[in-house]
């Protein structure tokens, strides 16, 4: 169903501003659809790695508890989750934590009103927080993001024969389509025609953010989500409906918009703020260093009746055709703190 109201309005903008970048696109569909429904689940558009099995919360919550411990156990550190979605991977890990003495103070980013709701059923102890800025300063952080930095909002260029243009949205009486804008005049490497670069600058921008925040105060972020470990150019945004690829232009608000991460650029970002970085690493890698299979071992013996369940959902996160190895795990470390599990 299209949603008149954001089509709407993304028209009007348009009509006054001109075609917008993508990124303005992707952020203004992405507030829309996500203040607007639980998209999550088989009855949704989508599942996530924490939707699937307790076992993926619950190691992400060891991964932070084991460093917590090896740190010192600091009283004053606290958890972090960025996009939560349904407060399921932030139940699971800090339950994980608990049974290592670890009980921290949660604080959740999430812009998302109804997703709100849903995480404080979960989760009810948290502080919610709109962004990265308002987090409380001067205290170790333990952070957890998944599937969070895939919506943030990509910028394209893309190289035309006669020069690089940023790719820009216009909305015509077929709807919204991209078309090239103005010529970029800086010194852009030649490409072969048709050639699409991605950045995604709030990403970078939250990557900083958090990493300087690691650096001053202590503390651990554990990034999980799907994309590249090296940055390397090609369109990747794309639109997911009730489980299947759509058209990424049609419907804006309906749909969901991720596009790639790029986790060498997140890599970059953040040691340049002095943080120190393990990975990227592939996800169904990291989570046997973890003890997948040791945690999918004890759930099916207290509980034979879901053995099989459990074996499936255990295969889904870490076989690598399936999410093993698009998904990937990166870290970032206060130079304070020991070196984290996982990635070695
Ligand atoms: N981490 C959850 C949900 C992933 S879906 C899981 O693994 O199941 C993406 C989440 O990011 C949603 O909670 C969405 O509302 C939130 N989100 C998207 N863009 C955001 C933004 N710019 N700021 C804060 N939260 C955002």
């Amino acid at each position: 169903m299209p949603d008149d109201n954001i089509s709407d309005r993304l028209a009007r903008l348009i009509a006054s501003v001109g075609p917008i970048p993508v990124s303005t696109f992707m952020a203004e569909a992405n507030a829309h659809y996500y203040a607007t429904r639980d998209p999550l689940g088989v009855a949704g558009d989508f599942t996530t790695a924490a939707e699937i099995s307790q076992m993926f919360g619950e190691l992400a919550g060891l991964w932070l508890a084991d460093l917590w411990l090896r740190a010192g156990r600091p009283a004053d550190a606290f958890l972090v989750e960025l996009g939560p979605g349904r407060g399921t991977l932030a139940a699971d890990a800090l339950r994980a934590m608990r049974g290592a003495g670890l009980e921290p103070e949660v604080h959740l980013v999430e812009t998302s009103p109804v997703l709100r709701t849903a995480q404080a059923e979960r989760v009810p102890q948290a502080v919610w927080h709109g962004d990265v800025a308002s987090l409380p300063a001067d205290r170790p952080l333990l952070i957890l993001a998944n599937e969070f930095f895939d919506a943030l909002p990509v910028r394209q260029l893309v190289a035309t024969r006669r020069g690089w243009h940023e790719r820009l949205v216009t909305h015509t009486e077929a709807g919204f389509v991209p078309v090239p804008g103005p010529l970029i005049p800086a010194p852009l490497a030649p490409a072969e025609t048709g050639t699409v670069v991605e950045t995604s600058p709030a990403s970078l921008g939250i990557a900083r953010a958090l990493a300087q925040r690691l650096a001053a105060n202590g503390g651990a972020a554990l990034i999980l989500d799907y994309g590249v470990s090296r940055s390397a150019v090609g369109e990747t945004l794309q639109a997911v409906s009730r489980h299947s690829f759509a058209d990424p232009w049609q419907e804006p608000g309906s749909r969901d918009l991720t596009a790639h991460v790029d986790f060498e650029a997140l890599a970059r970002a953040a040691a340049a703020e002095g943080v120190r970085v393990a990975g990227p690493r592939a996800q169904g890698e990291w989570l046997r260093a973890m003890g997948i299979d040791a945690r999918a071992a004890a759930l099916s013996a207290s509980a034979p009746g879901r053995a099989a369940e459990i074996e499936a959902a255990r295969e889904r996160l870490v076989a690598p055709e399936q999410m093993g190895e698009l998904f990937k795990a990166l870290a970032f470390v206060s130079p304070a703190w020991p070196e984290p599990e996982g990635f070695a």
